[in-house]
């Protein structure tokens, strides 16, 4: 099998894979200097869409519409643009092997690619029930999302059953939107999840209150505090075995139970820390020609003195951006300034959209009228630490209220009354 050889590799092709080919342009990336090898059949493209707008039942979002940048607002990179750029992509290649120290990837076809820098932005693959060992895990009515693959094949399963039954194992965001999706195809809908509430690592008692009211009104049913224990397949679909004992039936399953970093090819060869691979502040791995973005990467948050890895998309982006103005300055022999992330995050499902900025630590202060039962329901938390707020949570917010809330998470104001804090609300954010 034919060898080619390139100056810079990115394997992966997702959000970071995009971004950071988009600023290798930017940087002046010569033609036939960049690869971008990716398993995916389709050129990078913002994976948020397959979860929200890409299982609507009318005017589903379809490529080449949602090609990133353009959930950033940027440029929509067609497969074309790579073409004009002299950038290779190679895609329906999986990497299975990686040689840190030769330079060299193997494909499952047996091609290999040699590189000067590698760029690993090989994201995250989901958590399957199999991975537990549950009974009948394996059943063709399950589903996971997390390529566009999936999606496809999940957008069938509900075309195949009008009106049928969906379960969501799951309550964090991935499980609140399919939720809301399948829903919105007139299915009906049970989500079943352990936790007391949804969305746990966020969301405090009172805010997944707010949701689990609204989920409720839209006629999804709420199963808290159990597990899926087996799956029994049969000529309707799925029987659900639920740990407490009880038995659900659905015609799809869909499952969102956490995704896991793919570091795998790189075992061993890299440092790795809090299960990703470890990087400084400019990406850069413990192999000095190697650098690492997006899911799979535990960097420096200097915000907050210690080191994270963050599965976010606005991360990808801004990871991926950071590290290629790296590779280039430290070619030019110049330096950039070190990485000085503020944590972002946001969801959409039915017509609600929130935004969260900054750390979920200490005192969570709610504000506004967090009731699901008011239309257009405008609510958020602040969290005080060290007497700052150090974090804002804001449902339904304008850009505007949105900006505002990330420049607080940013400057961390004194708070000198909580109930000042409580009933100014949304308007202490705006006037800093
Ligand atoms: C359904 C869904 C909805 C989401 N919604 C939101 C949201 O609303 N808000 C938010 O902030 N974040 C959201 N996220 C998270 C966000 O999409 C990720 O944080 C982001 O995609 C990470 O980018 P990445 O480039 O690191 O990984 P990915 O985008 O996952 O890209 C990884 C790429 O590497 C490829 N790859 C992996 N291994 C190999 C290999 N061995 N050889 C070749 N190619 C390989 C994969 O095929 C893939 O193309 C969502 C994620 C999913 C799955």
């Amino acid at each position: 099998m034919a060898e080619k050889h390139f100056k810079y590799v990115i394997i992966g092709g997702g959000v970071s894979a995009g971004y950071a080919a988009r600023e290798f342009a930017k940087q002046g990336v010569k033609p036939g200097e960049l690869a971008l090898i990716s398993k995916e059949a389709v050129a990078p493209y913002e994976r948020p869409a397959l979860s929200k707008a890409y299982l609507f039942p009318e005017a589903p979002a379809r490529l080449p519409g949602f090609h990133v940048c353009v959930g950033s607002g940027g440029e929509r990179l067609l497969p074309e643009w790579y073409t004009e750029k002299g950038i290779e992509l190679i895609l329906n290649t999986e990497i299975v092997k990686a040689d840190l120290a030769s330079n060299t990837l193997t494909s499952a076809a047996g091609a290999t690619f040699k590189f000067d820098i590698l760029i690993i932005a090989t994201g995250s693959t989901v958590f399957r029930l199999t991975d537990f060992g549950i009974p009948g895990a394996d059943a063709k009515n399950i589903f996971y999302l997390r390529e566009i693959d999936d999606a496809d094949k999940l957008n069938e399963a509900i075309k195949a059953k009008k009106a049928g039954k969906a379960v969501i194992v799951g309550g964090g965001y991935i499980g609140l939107e399919l939720a809301a999706v399948m829903k919105i195809n007139n299915y009906d809908v049970t989500m079943v999840y352990p936790e007391p509430w949804c969305m746990p690592r966020l969301f405090t008692p009172e805010i997944a209150a707010f949701y689990e009211g609204y989920y409720a009104k839209k006629g999804v049913k709420i199963i808290k505090g159990t597990v899926a224990a087996g799956f029994d397949s049969n000529s309707n679909g799925e029987a659900i075995k639920l740990k407490d004992g009880r038995v659900l039936d659905a015609d799809i399953v869909v499952v969102g139970v956490g995704a896991k970093p793919l570091t795998t090819l790189f075992k061993g060869q890299v440092e790795e820390d809090k299960g990703g691979i470890k990087t400084d502040a400019f990406f850069r791995t413990s192999v000095s020609n190697v650098y690492a973005v997006g899911d799979v990467v535990t960097f420096p948050l200097k915000m907050y003195e210690e080191i994270r890895r963050v599965e976010h998309v606005d991360h990808a982006r801004k990871s991926a951006e950071q590290a290629v103005k790296a590779v280039k300055a430290s070619e030019e022999g110049k330096t950039i300034d070190e990485y000085d992330y503020l944590p972002f995050f946001y969801s959409r499902s039915f017509d609600l959209s929130w935004q969260f900025y900054g750390d979920n630590v200490g005192e969570a202060v709610l504000f506004g009228d967090s009731n699901p039962e008011t239309p257009k329901a405008k609510f958020g938390s602040y969290w005080i630490k060290d007497g700052k707020v150090v974090g804002v949570f804001l449902e339904s917010g304008s850009a505007e209220e949105n900006k505002a809330i990330a420049k607080v998470a940013k400057l961390q104001p004194p708070v000198t009354s909580v109930d000042q804090l409580t009933k100014e609300g949304i308007g202490f954010a705006c006037k800093i």
